[in-house]
């Protein structure tokens, strides 16, 4: 063929290709020659058959080029897709996290694509049901004309102002919006989402797992009738693997999920919403181990499109960016038609204990119930611990029940008649006699949610009770029975974990006991008075979402810690303006990055042994001057888990990028950049 002026661009002959595979944990791909045959179809992002070794493995393309930097190479076999499974943002994005997060490509790729869409067996897992998962089935219920949407307050149009010009502009625009608990914010989305739409854009909405409720949903598929993708982990493989494909035919134009609904293959993305920004469900836990709120905002600036997280809570990671301009602030400070926050009352519960009230139900939270369920109103009662007793003590030698694979103590069920780690899932019967004593002085400390609901039908035996925690909703779908019941009225009170924490908008809730505070406060970790403060005003913010005044008690031992003072006062800004104080102090987060290396041995002193050599060699070869320091190693917070022991060193500094060529990376380590509680 001759080229009209013979300066034709030179055929990209070779390809970047990553293996799909486990044993690779490093580089970013081996480059091949690309046969002439398949130079039209060996593109960026399909799978393709190399030779690697001695053997032929499936890889993706990452990248084509006309020359190669290296001397010999070997040529494609076999191109496997028709058409690429990821798209130039999903493989440029692809290649952001491995580099932020310090993980191998290949794993990336992976965690991009669903099992059923790469062709892989979802091997030895369990199968799905046949059954259409609830959360589906309500997002397909909604059928005919679209839901009428409510005129905006002049608040919320405020608050949509920005994310409205910047649709119209079709660019990229980072805005964080803060609101409280009812004021609006998911409206503010949707008509965010809804402008999207009509500027021939698509829009993506990432929600904790927690608040993916058929509600949530129906509010989402009501306004977007048959528009609708969800993707969620109660869906199978295969509901998965099609979804995905309806989103990437154009069959979807508003995806609706959790964390990894961040890689939706949406062609026209125009919109990326991320509720509940501070959520710890955003921080994947596995390889890749990414952060889907900084993936969120990465994948807004690949597509030219504007990014709104928002929360009543914000981290103050993101408080701190919307103040250095980072991020646009729009504020929400009030809820929607001027209903107010319900006020909290605060039982310290020393107090209790001297009053020899030694029940989880203080004498004020008793007498609320009372007064709520007399009035017809609904309760909410909090505890974030489930099981019977959450130790079993031997009172003559002083020991508790222990796991015989990890460094926790079991937690006593007594409805199963066991006590259960709540780690690795390891289960004894209730012994009668002190394993390590013979003594049968053991009894139960401390409540779980199954204690509780105990006491609440001892105390209130007419009253219809619900619970929900993990241990009555790993069956799928009871979640979402659980919730239905309650909202329809069928019962009037309802007891549960941080599952009933979020998202919820249910006007029938006068009554939020709080039953005891200070669960996550004295965790040894620096967001423990962030992850509580947030709890706690989540868990308040369910009451009073109706015409009816509502109250809630909070129990603490703890009413002048900081995060507990100020959840008690609504008071956002003095939380963070203390808690931004303690991180600069400290110097953590968001005045640095973290990287936390773990090594795991069945021998303790191995796993010191390897720790600390890691930790000498990133010592010795971080660069001097750069602001990077190791601490540690240190026993990691559960020593021993799942029959391992585990070290850990932590890498700190603000480029922490500069450290990641020196990271352990022999077998037994895990890397975890930017980890979160
Ligand atoms: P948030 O997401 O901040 O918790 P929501 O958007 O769920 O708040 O709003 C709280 C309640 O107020 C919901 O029941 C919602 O339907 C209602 N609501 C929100 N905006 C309006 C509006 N502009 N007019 C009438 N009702 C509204
Ligand atoms: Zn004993
Ligand atoms: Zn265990």
């Amino acid at each position: 063929m001759v080229d009209g002026v013979g300066l034709s661009a030179p055929p990209a002959a070779y390809a970047r290709v990553v293996p799909e595979t486990r044993s690779i944990l490093e580089g970013s791909g081996f480059t091949y020659s690309v046969p002439e045959a398949l130079l039209g179809r060996a593109l960026p992002g399909c799978r393709v058959v190399v030779p690697f070794g001695r053997r032929s493995v499936v890889g993706y393309v990452v990248e084509r080029s006309a020359d190669s930097s290296v001397e010999e190479t070997r040529p494609i076999t076999e191109v496997v897709d028709e058409a690429p499974l990821l798209a130039a943002p999903q493989l440029a994005l692809a290649q952001w996290i491995a580099a932020r997060y310090a993980a191998p490509l290949g794993e990336v790729v992976k965690a991009m694509l669903p099992a059923g869409v790469r062709g892989a067996r979802p091997g030895g897992r369990r199968r799905g049901p046949r059954t259409t998962s609830l959360a589906l089935v309500a997002a397909r219920a909604v059928a005919g004309a679209p839901e009428h949407p409510p005129v905006l307050s002049p608040s919320q149009a405020e608050a949509a102002a920005p994310l409205l010009a910047a649709i119209a502009g079709g660019c990229h625009r980072r805005v964080l919006l803060h609101g409280v608990t009812g004021s609006g914010k998911t409206e503010v989305y949707l008509t965010a989402i809804a402008a999207t739409l009509a500027a021939g854009r698509q829009a993506l909405a990432l929600v904790p797992e927690i608040s993916l409720t058929p509600q949530t949903v129906r509010r989402f598929a009501g306004r977007f009738p048959g528009r609708l993708a969800l993707i969620h982990s109660g869906l199978t493989e295969a509901e998965r693997a099609a979804e995905w494909g309806r989103i990437r035919a154009g069959d979807a134009d508003v995806v609706v999920g959790s964390r990894s609904a961040v890689f939706a293959p949406l062609p026209r993305l125009g919109l990326v919403v991320v509720d509940e920004e501070d959520a710890s469900a955003y921080k994947q836990d596995r390889i890749p181990r990414y952060h889907a709120v900084d993936v969120a905002l990465e994948l807004g600036r690949l597509c030219d499109a504007p990014v709104v997280l928002g929360s009543a809570t914000p981290r103050v990671e993101t408080f701190l960016r919307a103040h250095t301009g980072d991020l646009d602030l729009t504020r929400l400070p009030e809820r929607i038609a001027g209903r107010p926050l319900p006020p909290i009352e605060v039982v310290d519960l020393r107090d209790e204990l001297h009053a020899g009230n030694r029940s989880p139900i203080s004498a004020a939270l008793e007498r609320a119930m009372q007064e709520c369920h007399a009035a017809g109103g609904q309760s909410i009662l909090f505890l974030n611990r489930r099981g019977t007793a959450t130790v079993v003590l031997c009172r003559d030698c002083g020991s508790a029940l222990s796991c015989r694979n990890c460094s926790v103590s079991l937690v006593y069920h007594h409805g199963r008649g066991r006590c259960e780690c709540h780690y690795c899932g390891a289960s004894v019967p209730v012994p009668r006699v002190c394993p390590g004593c013979r003594s049968p002085a053991i009894r139960g400390l401390g409540i779980g949610t199954e204690r509780l609901e105990a006491e609440v039908r001892e105390r209130f035996p007419k009253l219809r009770l619900l619970r929900m925690d993990r241990d009555n909703v790993s069956e799928r779908d009871a979640y979402h029975r659980i919730y239905e019941a309650f909202r329809a009225g069928e019962a009037d009170c309802l007891i549960g974990t941080q599952m009933v924490a979020k998202g919820w908008d249910l006007g029938g809730v006068r009554l939020v006991g709080i039953v005891n505070a200070d669960t996550a406060l004295h965790f040894p970790d620096y967001r423990s008075g962030e992850v509580t403060f947030s709890l706690l005003t989540q868990v308040a913010g369910r009451a009073g979402r109706g015409d009816e005044p509502a109250r809630v008690i909070l129990q603490t031992y703890s009413p002048e810690h900081y995060a507990v003072r100020h959840a008690t006062g609504h008071d956002y800004l003095s939380f963070a303006r203390d808690e931004i104080r303690i991180r600069r102090a400290l110097r953590f987060p968001p005045y640095a990055r973290l990287c936390v290396c773990t090594y795991a041995h069945r021998d303790d002193a191995r796993a010191e042994m390897e720790a600390r050599r890691a930790a000498q060699i990133l010592s010795d070869r971080l660069p001097p001057g750069g602001g990077l320091d190791v601490l540690g190693p240190t026993p990691a917070f559960l020593h021993r888990l799942r029959g391992e022991y585990r070290w850990q060193l932590t890498v700190r500094g603000e480029e922490i990028e500069r450290a990641f060529a020196h990271l352990p990376s022999t077998r037994g380590w895990s890397i975890d950049v930017d980890p979160a509680l």
